[in-house]
């Protein structure tokens, strides 16, 4: 295995968006420019929510963009399947394990009762859970589960979580003040993001994370579990958000342009990877070039901190 593995892990939820697509490039990036693995992971964990046509777009996508990835589907290596949604046995023997420290609670509150006006919210939107059913004996559990199926949720400590991003820097969150107890199995059986992303991490032997910046408030959760597992985490760098010509976030349900609708206004990927690597700051002008040719210059110093927004005119052809 080569030292520096990196890791591009889209839900196939809806097409891929150009914000995708830059989280998919800084990683690849990153990896390339250390000649480590880039693996490609479909996060297709909820299967509500997931479209097989969704996986051929990105894949398409990436073709075109030149972002080849070294592990994925139809390119199984030593950490398959690369798909979430065949990886439930290994996110089950995580849970136990959590379980068996007895860290894990079944929690019956309903939608609102979470969303309560009293409830603190976090940046992400959901909220800091109450605790409420933290202290529930077996035997009330046990009556609760006949009415209806509980989620599972992880007691957190209380603690502060302190990493070093390597974008934004030392990030702290105290997790049960910023984020409480939480969900590792939603009612629906269907594991939680947190669980499934720090096994995949973990057991695909990831030494890098590249992702955006609203997945920030995530990691410090994701530690914990690392470290109840006894995982070597890997380096984080959560990136900027890309927005669009109004300074707002681009967005896979907003309709934001998807791969055919790029490739007709640009037809060459070298146009909109130079437009778009100038606009994030990785160049100093915005000249067409191959993601190969970015690799060659990329540094993280040279990412801006701040949100990209799309100059006026970004879509021109
Ligand atoms: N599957 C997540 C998404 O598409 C990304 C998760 C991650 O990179 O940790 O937003």
């Amino acid at each position: 295995m080569k030292e520096i593995r990196g890791r591009f892990a889209p839900s196939p939820s809806g097409p891929l968006h150009l914000g995708n697509l830059f989280c998919g490039l800084l990683s690849w990036l990153s990896a390339k420019k250390q000649n480590g693995a880039w693996v490609l992971r479909i996060e297709d964990l909820d299967p509500l929510r997931s479209y097989p046509e969704q996986v051929e777009s990105c894949l398409a996508a990436l073709r075109w963009f030149g972002l080849d990835f070294d592990e994925g589907p139809e390119k199984e290596g030593l950490c398959a399947p690369y798909f979430q949604g065949a990886r439930t046995a290994l996110y089950q023997q995580a849970f136990e394990k959590l379980t068996a420290k007895g860290l894990v609670y079944p929690c019956f509150c309903s939608r609102a009762e979470l969303h309560a006006a009293s409830a603190p919210h976090l940046s992400d939107g959901s909220v800091v859970y109450s605790g409420r059913c933290a202290g529930l004996t077996r035997e009330q559990a046990a009556e609760k589960a006949k009415k209806r199926p509980p989620a599972f949720r992880l007691r957190v400590p209380d603690e502060t979580i302190v990493f070093e991003d390597g974008v934004y820097g030392e990030v702290r969150q105290d997790l049960r003040a910023e984020c409480g107890d939480f969900i590792l199995r939603r009612s629906d059986g269907v594991f939680a993001y947190q669980l499934a992303v720090t096994v995949d991490d973990a057991l695909m032997g990831m030494t890098e994370v590249v992702r955006g910046r609203d997945l920030l408030a995530s990691t410090p959760r994701q530690l914990y579990l690392y470290r109840l597992l006894g995982y070597k985490p890997p380096r984080f760098y959560h990136i900027p958000l890309l927005l669009d010509e109004n300074g707002a976030r681009l967005a896979k349900r907003e309709g934001a342009l998807g791969l055919a609708a790029l490739q007709k206004r640009f037809k060459t990927p070298e146009k909109l990877l130079g437009r778009l690597a100038f606009a994030a700051g990785l160049i100093d002008r915005p000249a067409p070039l191959t993601a190969q040719e970015l690799a060659r210059e990329f540094s993280w110093e040279k990412l801006k901190r701040e949100d990209v927004r799309l100059p006026p005119g970004f879509y021109k052809p």
